[in-house]
């Protein structure tokens, strides 16, 4: 049986390969045994399609079961495929082609344009690409990144296109790409593999393939260029491989390459190091071929293939079955899982992630395909592999990185000697940077930035400052207190935040001491004197209440007139009062009480007034110790309702931003008052506190907390006024879809992790340059605070359950003397009543009580005068 092949003149891999499995097959007792393929092969030229008529026609004479080739889009191929078709004799293709659908004759083992423009999205997914250019050489590749286009239109792609015009050097596309859009560094290469070095050459002669660079190229066969003279560059150049060539037989088939090519005649060409894609697929397509023979043959038999005439031939008998026996059949070939879908194309395949590095073209993941579950696709990239390429990619690399003189972050450094270069400086910004080359491996050189400014956008659009500079390609990063904001986003890029921060107010402390006439009444709030004045009459008057209740109070008015029927109390109102405000006073008192019932009140009062004084005390000398200022303006608040302060902010930063676009009332204000008002504007911070400094507190300056932290460590005289208006943080920028900036969030994420930035911070704030001069007073007057109810509400707490004890025991008393003293004729309840009407009466201090002789003859006593007779009555 024969098999017939076209192949061009440049195409002796594919021939050779034809051969090899024509061959293997041959020589394989597994696979059609019984019968012998033979190989017929007829060279064409691509472009000559009267030519390739003939030739195919020729093979058909000659009786052939199925033709492969030629390849490529030309008219010869399409013009074999016609032909195949209507003579119903399998044609196998095995190069690229653009139609969506196969006829019904014709299988093609390359994969669809649109599946292979699927892994290429997924690749440009997976690096993060929103601007690249796609540079092309053919018209057929527009076809192929067709798909991209759509793409862009779904995602925010930014694709700019160029094609390599004929005859001229592919150098001037590429000195055209960088001149127009020097921002873009990935590019999409789609040229012929042949080609290939060629292309890479000219890029790197125009400075296009440097570190920052990518390239993705759509050529399947990059493992076969020689890559010697990129490798080392760190640029990154990534592609996809269908060939396997850990394959066993692939392996098999290259150790026996000059053995099998000298026994077909071909000695003269030489083992490649890895083969093409096409001729794997001509090996893996001669395979599939008898696989589906012999599959025809176990069906029904197939004795051989009459020679068909073009002319008037009549199609061979078993060509769609045989066609139909090759679409199911699966195998592993060298070219990975071979399997097809409905429309004859290659489906299931994997493709292998290809990336150059020192050592050479390496595997960094894989892509794959599954038509089953809806056309998805899934690619795996080692991530080893991945940070390995990005620790490399930062290695060697000199950095420009602009900043700006703003203290702590970048500051000059001090010296008795001239310094150059980077030496010139100091502060937090510069560690930072030092810290992040340390783990990443680039080297940097500082640049101040040319105009002074952070970076803000005017009418036009432009850029001015640091984040100009990064636009305009003048340097690669900016690190320094650079807020990140959403407008410089769309701008620049910016890693992960290093440091956190909100805008406040800068003011100066007021100088003057404030003394009150009545500042002795600072230690305690005022709801606490009311509380104190409550509890002073209440005590008081249960005092007296008590007093009058408990018969224990009730007393002969001199201890020799035991004898008279009158009864006097020592606790009237005036004396309770005075009684409560002596002991308060720790003055003592002319009254004492007696009963057990006062005596419980005046302890409890004892007690409060104990605790009372000596708080007092103490807080009166901590508040006369300290200084108490009062501000002006408390918060932006404050400042916003008043003219009399004026205020201001940098002019060229993301503060002066945040107040021109805040829609908060208060923020609208400040802006309004500061637009009307462009002298607050400064051209630093430097400018702004110096402005503060001398200002004798009519100049506030808003400005980020970090940098007021700083300011107020070191000069005891500023302060920082309310909380924060916003918060944010500070990044270090690069430009747009710079390929330093992820590895860049990465390191900073290390240093957040193990704690470098927060020394960093430390040295820096509170450590070096006088920091820590303002720690101790600022600790002194947040000390003091007027003492609430909260601090001393026990106390009172404690007193009213005092009086509520003093109240029982009165009771008590009271029950218990009424029941001693009870009349025989009345009751203890009447007598108990009569007393109890007298006691809230509150009418005298004294009472007529009846007294038998032996009560009297008891406690009368010998040693009293005899003056004391019975005229003692009238006194009272
Ligand atoms: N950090 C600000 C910026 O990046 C500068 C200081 C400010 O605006 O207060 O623009």
């Amino acid at each position: 049986m024969s098999t017939g092949a076209l192949f061009g003149d440049d195409q002796h891999e594919e021939e050779l390969l034809f051969r090899f499995a024509v061959d293997r097959i041959n020589s394989d007792s597994t696979i059609l045994a019984q019968t012998t393929l033979v190989p017929q092969i007829e060279r064409v030229d691509h472009f000559d399609s009267f030519h390739a008529n003939k030739r195919v026609c020729s093979l058909l004479n000659n009786g052939v079961v199925a033709i492969f080739g030629p390849s490529g889009l030309s008219a010869s191929s399409s013009h074999t495929q016609s032909i195949c078709d209507a003579l119903e004799i399998p044609h196998v293709e095995t190069s690229w082609d653009f139609q969506i659908q196969r006829d019904d004759l014709s299988i093609n083992l390359y994969p669809k344009t649109v599946v292979l423009a699927k892994a290429y999205i997924d690749l440009v997914k997976a690096w993060n690409w929103k601007v690249f250019a796609i540079a092309y050489e053919t018209n057929e590749g527009i076809i192929r990144i067709q798909e991209f286009l759509k793409e862009a239109e779904r995602h925010d792609w930014q694709i700019f296109l160029y094609q390599f015009k004929p005859g001229k050097p592919y150098r001037d596309t590429f000195w055209e790409i960088n001149k127009s859009h020097s921002k873009i560094v990935n590019i999409v290469l789609d040229v012929k593999h042949e080609n290939l070095v060629n292309v890479l050459r000219h890029a790197q002669q125009v400075g296009m393939m440097t570190e920052i660079h990518s390239y993705l190229i759509t050529s399947l066969d990059l493992h076969t260029v020689d890559l010697e003279d990129f490798k080392f560059g760190n640029t990154k150049i990534s592609s996809f491989r269908l060939v396997d060539v850990i394959s066993p037989e692939l392996q098999d088939l290259m150790s026996q390459w000059s053995l099998l090519a000298s026994k077909i005649g071909k000695k003269h060409i030489l083992p490649p190091k890895y083969i093409l894609t096409d001729s794997a697929l001509v090996y893996d397509g001669v395979k599939l071929l008898a696989t589906a023979l012999q599959d025809l043959d176990q069906s029904q038999s197939v004795d051989g293939i009459q020679p068909i005439s073009c002319e008037n031939g009549s199609p061979w008998l078993y060509g769609s079955s045989l066609i139909n026996y090759m679409r199911p059949i699966t195998f592993r070939g060298i070219t990975g899982l071979v399997g097809f879908d409905q429309s004859g194309y290659r489906s299931n395949f994997a493709l292998d992630v290809m990336s150059i590095f020192p050592d050479g073209l390496q595997k960094i993941g894989y892509w794959t395909e599954n038509s089953q579950v809806n056309g998805t696709s899934s690619l795996q990239i080692n991530s080893d592999m991945m940070k390995q390429y990005s620790v490399i990619s930062m290695k060697n690399v000199m950095l420009r990185v602009t900043t700006i003189i703003s203290e702590p972050y970048t500051m000059w450094k001090e010296s008795a000697i001239s310094r150059e270069g980077n030496q010139q400086y100091e502060g937090f910004a510069v560690d930072l940077i030092e810290e992040l080359s340390k783990i990443m491996g680039f080297s940097y050189r500082f640049q101040l930035v040319k105009d002074n400014a952070y970076g803000i956008k005017d009418e036009n659009g432009n850029w001015n400052g640091m984040i100009g500079e990064l636009i305009r390609n003048e340097a690669d990063i900016a690190i320094v207190d650079l807020t990140i904001s959403s407008k410089r986003e769309e701008a620049v890029d910016f890693t992960q935040p290093f440091m956190n921060t909100g805008i406040s107010i800068l003011f100066k402390k007021p100088t003057t001491k404030v003394t009150t006439l009545f500042s002795f009444l600072s230690p305690f709030q005022n709801i606490v004197w009311i509380y104190v004045l409550g509890a002073y009459i209440s005590v008081s008057t249960i005092l007296f209440i008590v007093g009058r209740l408990t018969p224990y109070e009730w007393d002969d008015p001199h201890p020799c007139r035991q004898g008279d029927n009158v009864l006097e109390n020592n606790f009237s109102l005036i004396n309770s009062f005075s009684f409560t405000i002596g002991t308060m006073m720790q003055q003592g008192s002319a009254v004492a009480p007696k009963a057990m019932s006062t005596r419980t009140v005046a302890a409890i009062w004892y007690f409060f007034t104990l605790i009372m004084i000596s708080s007092y005390t103490a807080n009166l000398a901590a508040f006369l110790t300290v200084e108490k200022v009062i501000y002006p303006i408390e918060d932006a608040e404050g400042m916003a309702s008043q003219t009399q302060i004026k205020y201001g902010c940098l002019g060229t930063g993301t503060t002066k931003a945040f107040f021109a676009e805040s829609k908060i009332p208060t923020h609208q204000r400040m802006w309004a008052f500061m637009k009307n008002n462009p002298s607050v504007f400064t051209k630093s911070n430097r400018d702004g506190i110096e402005r503060v400094q001398k200002s004798n507190g009519n100049y506030a300056y808003l400005m980020e907390s970090a940098s007021i932290e700083y300011k107020i460590e070191r000069d005891c005289n500023l302060t920082q006024i309310g909380g924060l208006l916003d918060t944010k943080g500070y990044g270090i920028a690069s430009p747009k879809d710079s390929p330093y900036r992820n590895p860049l969030s990465h390191a900073i994420l290390k240093l957040h992790e193990n704690g470098i930035l927060l020394q960093l911070k430390d040295r820096w704030w509170k450590q070096k340059k006088g920091g820590g001069k303002c720690a101790e007073e600022t600790k002194k007057s947040s000390a003091v605070n007027n003492l609430s109810i909260d601090h001393v509400g026990g106390v009172f707490v404690v007193l009213l359950g005092g009086l509520t004890l003093s109240f029982l025991v009165a009771i008590f008393e009271f029950i218990w003397k009424a029941r001693k003293s009870a009349d025989k004729e009345e009751s203890v309840i009447d007598e108990m009543i009569k007393d109890l009407r007298f006691a809230f009466a509150c009418q005298s201090k004294t009472k007529i009580v009846q007294k038998n002789d032996d009560f009297v003859k008891d406690k009368f006593s010998d040693s009293c005068p005899p003056q004391y007779g019975s005229d003692y009555n009238t006194i009272y």
